[in-house]
């Protein structure tokens, strides 16, 4: 019998590591060459189960399956189709308290970050079970007397999905739910660093709420050893379209190899997302939302605000009470409800934040909190002075640092929050919403919050964004935009004339 990886019992301390195997065409197996990796807690380095380590023949089993299963499932009736993702919210339900203790595991996510994304996942899966009785087209007028048009829309076949680690349940979820409920087969391909949490617990809810063999496919891999999933997935001409969550960098190369291949990327990417702070708000809100925004997940979400700006006329208070809220977050052991701040995911992780920062004071920064690290963990960081030109300024930095900038007006704050390669959220805070929006209104992104920060999502919503950040929108209310192609189709009801 296959041990949930939600047991209590699933690689406790003492007990022998468990076996995780992929799921291809509905069964568990190893990898083709018989290799595994070790997945391990970031918090006590202990390992937690070892897993299959596939790769590209892998890769091409799981969508050789998926597209065996795609003509029936794509023709199953909305009524099974709905009931099967009904039956997994209540999986996901009810595997609640597993599942929080599995993310804190695997991935150090605090409970708080653990309950947004339960909420989020269940959410996801009841809304998604409504697409299959969604509406599929339109009747288009047509001048040519006799023909009737509709445009309708069909699945396209077998997706490829893949997701990274931090917020692996909801970022793995949206990726498979909305494609597999409007008839699409797909291969998941979870991040090296959350392979339960991110891909064997999908196939074990789906698994469970009944959905056919072959539907849902989960490849793990070792770390290091992406590229080759990947690349399959990309140039595989049975997959039809590719949804990818992570860096910029890894998604520039896939967009670069989906070109050769002519095959539509859904890319949702990094940010370097601003907070603009504005003379006459609420301080004490203010502080709370920056301290929010910028921390959740210790930094880990590609939402989190990276750069303040800040007006000059409540700089020096609000720095002075944000820095000093920072520093009181607490850090530790993220299975721990009380820790803010749990471990960063790994050592490389844990290495970049540091010489970021190094970097930044070497160049005159200042730290107003925090700023060395303290293993497996890295303290909320605030710095100021940071030149435009280093790493920590330019780039997504993933981890609890924030860079706090005076600027002398709005405009300022509008200027700087600009000028960025990135585009995925921007935040305002201010007196009152007019005053927030007539400025939220100039920034470029692809979500704007106002008077909140930007960390947030809701399945229904279009989650994406500009520039850099990526192309096309997540969320249920997009999914036939982005998973079903669109077909005109014309019917005649006499015979129609032709010149020769
Ligand atoms: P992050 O820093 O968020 O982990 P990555 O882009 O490295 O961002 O990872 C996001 C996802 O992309 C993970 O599933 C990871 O395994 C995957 N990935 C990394 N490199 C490649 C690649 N060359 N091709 C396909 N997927 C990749």
């Amino acid at each position: 019998m296959v041990r949930s990886v939600t047991d209590d019992q699933f690689g406790a301390p003492g007990t022998a590591t468990p076996q995780v195997r992929q799921f291809i065409g509905g069964a568990r197996v190893a990898s083709a060459s018989g290799r595994t990796f070790e997945t391990s807690d970031p918090w006590t380095g202990q390992p937690i189960a070892r897993v299959a380590a596939g790769d590209a023949d892998d890769t091409r089993a799981a969508v050789d399956a998926a597209h065996e299963a795609f003509t029936t499932w794509s023709r199953a009736s909305p009524h099974e189709r709905q009931g099967i993702f009904l039956r997994a919210a209540d999986g996901v339900d009810r595997r609640r308290e597993g599942i929080v203790s599995l993310l804190a595991r695997e991935t150090g996510c605090t409970r708080h970050f653990a309950e947004v994304q339960l909420d989020f996942a269940a959410s996801l899966l009841r809304q998604s079970a409504a697409l299959p009785y969604a509406a599929l087209g339109q009747v288009l007028p047509s001048d040519q007397p006799g023909t009737h048009a509709v445009a309708m829309r069909r699945p396209v076949g077998v997706v490829g999905a893949i997701a990274p680690w931090n917020a692996a349940l909801t970022l793995s979820g949206r990726a498979i739910a909305a494609p597999l409920a409007l008839g699409n087969t797909v291969v998941l391909k979870p991040s090296e660093e959350s392979p339960l949490s991110g891909g064997a617990l999908w196939a074990e809810v789906f698994e469970e709420a009944g959905l056919p063999p072959g539907v849902l496919n989960v490849v793990t891999h070792a770390p290091g050893e992406a590229g080759s999933v990947g690349d399959e997935l990309v140039a595989n001409p049975l997959v039809r379209r590719i949804n990818f969550t992570g860096s910029t960098t890894t998604g520039r190369r896939l967009a670069e190899a989906a070109g050769r291949h002519l095959k539509r990327l859904l890319l949702q990417l990094g940010g370097q997302n601003p907070l603009l702070v504005l003379a006459g708000v609420d301080l004490d809100y203010a502080v709370n939302a920056a301290a929010y925004g910028a921390f959740v997940h210790q930094g880990q979400v590609c939402m989190c605000a990276r750069r303040i700006y800040v007006e000059r006329a409540i700089a020096d208070e609000f720095s002075a009470r944000f820095a000093a809220k920072v520093s009181t977050l607490p850090m530790g052991d993220p299975s721990d409800p009380r820790t803010v701040i749990g471990p960063v995911i790994n050592k490389w992780a844990l290495s970049t934040i540091t010489r970021r920062v190094e970097e930044a004071v070497e160049r005159g920064a200042r730290v107003l909190a925090g700023g060395v690290a303290q293993p497996p963990c890295y303290p909320a960081t605030v710095l100021t002075d940071v030149p435009d030109d280093i790493e920590l300024a330019f780039d997504e930095t993933f981890g609890p640092v924030v860079v706090l900038e005076v600027v002398e007006d709005r405009d300022e704050a509008v200027q700087r929050a600009n000028a960025s390669s990135f585009g995925l959220t921007a935040s305002v805070l201010a007196a009152d919403s007019v005053q927030a929006l007539a400025v939220a209104r100039r920034l470029n992104a692809g979500i704007i919050h106002v008077n909140d920060q930007p960390v947030g999502d809701e399945p229904q919503m279009p989650f994406g964004g500009t520039k850099d950040s990526g192309w096309g929108r997540f969320g249920v209310g997009s999914a036939f935009e982005e998973f079903t192609e669109l077909q005109w189709v014309t019917t005649r009801d006499d015979e129609r004339t032709f010149p020769f």
